[in-house]
């Protein structure tokens, strides 16, 4: 029997409903074609605008609908002008990587031949790593809640054995995965500073752990100043890169940078029961409403998305349909044609989704994905 799957879908705040339109047709596209499964899409609303018309930012509905679905197609959410009465910023997924347990901050960087970067990449060698961030400990553990006196400020980092043992696990099947996709050689990199930090030593030891189950794939260790510099020097050296909160919140925006620019950086949010799939950026208010964001970015999201659903339910045509969306978007962008502005182009959201649509269905390229 064919199987269904529930997605929840945020579309969020500023350029985040241009951006989830186009995506959302390219999938029920993409589900309609393949006859190996099939996708339902509910309405999640939340963000700024909501809490602007409602004061809620996040009503217990749309929470029950992410608890309820299969994954979680999430655009961006936050507007500048809106807060909440103590200042801060409406973030409602930042609240539900906590609610949900999201562990494991997932950030692809692939930079293929022809794309242009701030890098140039030696003949035949593509970027093609993966950078895990840990996102409910580290040194945000103490996030609203670090000390400050007249003479001093202190924050706590935190890192437990329950969650490192949940992410390097994670960390590992991964690169399992990956290798076995033919896509890399199958090694996994721990970015720390055990040479400074106790808290770090422990972290590296529960990673030594988890790698001893794993001897058919290579584990390494890597200080993060140096893993910084190498990010920049040999970058395609790295398959799966796993590390602590902060250090994983610097490095993933070093990634986006690899990559061109925030336009084209996906990412996801996974935890053992839930995982929420979103771009990088944020909701863009000073192009929000001109037709100009890239959607690329939301693309490649919704395509970690079927791979993530593809391998947690073992199913082959969401992998497949994954690989070919990912594949499409890559292969615009290496062409340098049909680009939006933040890509030196001058295509607009639309033309960008149109372009992924034409690599899709056009009866050659739906002849090769046959
Ligand atoms: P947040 O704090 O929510 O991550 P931010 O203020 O750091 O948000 P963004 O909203 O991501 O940043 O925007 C940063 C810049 O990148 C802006 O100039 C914005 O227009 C641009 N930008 C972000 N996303 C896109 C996109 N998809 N297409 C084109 N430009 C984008």
């Amino acid at each position: 029997m064919t199987q269904n799957f529930e997605i929840a879908v945020f579309e969020g705040d500023g350029i985040g409903p241009e951006i989830t339109a186009p995506t959302v047709e390219i999938l029920k596209k993409l589900a309609a074609q393949s006859g190996g499964y099939t996708l339902s899409f509910t309405d999640a609303p939340a963000g700024a605008a909501h809490y602007a018309k409602t004061g809620e930012s996040l009503p217990k509905t749309s929470l029950d609908a992410a608890r309820a679905a299969d994954a979680i197609l999430l655009s961006a959410m936050g507007l500048p002008d809106v807060r909440y009465p103590d200042g801060t910023e409406i973030s409602p997924q930042i609240e539900l990587r906590k609610i949900l347990d999201l562990f494991a901050g997932v950030r692809p960087v692939t930079v293929r031949a022809g794309q242009m970067g701030p890098l140039t990449l030696p003949e035949g060698r593509d970027i093609d790593f993966v950078l895990i961030r840990e996102s409910t400990e580290g040194l945000f553990y103490s996030q609203g809640a670090g000390e400050v006196t007249e003479d001093e400020a202190r924050e706590t980092l935190r890192i437990t054995r329950k969650t490192s043992e949940k992410l390097f696990k994670f960390a590992f099947n991964l690169a399992q995965n990956r290798k076995d996709q033919g896509r890399s050689k199958g090694e996994v990199t721990c970015v720390d500073k055990a040479n400074v930090f106790r808290a770090f030593a422990f972290f590296r030891a529960l990673f030594d752990a988890e790698a001893k189950k794993h001897p058919e794939l290579t584990a390494n260790h890597a200080y993060v100043d140096a893993t910084a510099l190498w990010m920049v020097q040999k970058p395609w050296d790295f398959d799966v890169m796993v590390t602590e909160n902060m250090f994983g919140d610097i490095l993933s925006d070093l990634g986006a940078g690899l990559m061109g620019g925030l336009g084209l950086a996906p990412s996801a949010d996974i935890g053992e029961d839930h995982a929420v799939f979103q771009p990088c950026h944020g909701s863009a208010p000073d192009i929000a409403g001109q037709g100009l964001a890239n959607p690329f970015a939301m693309i490649l999201s919704a395509a970690m998305m079927l791979d993530w659903l593809g391998t947690t339910h073992n199913n082959a045509a969401l992998l497949a349909d994954g690989k070919r969306l990912r594949e499409a978007v890559e292969g615009i962008v290496s062409s340098g044609t049909g680009l939006t502005r933040d890509l030196g182009g001058s295509a607009g959201t639309a033309d960008a989704a149109k372009s992924v649509e034409a690599a899709l269905f056009t009866p050659a390229s739906t002849a090769a994905a046959s």
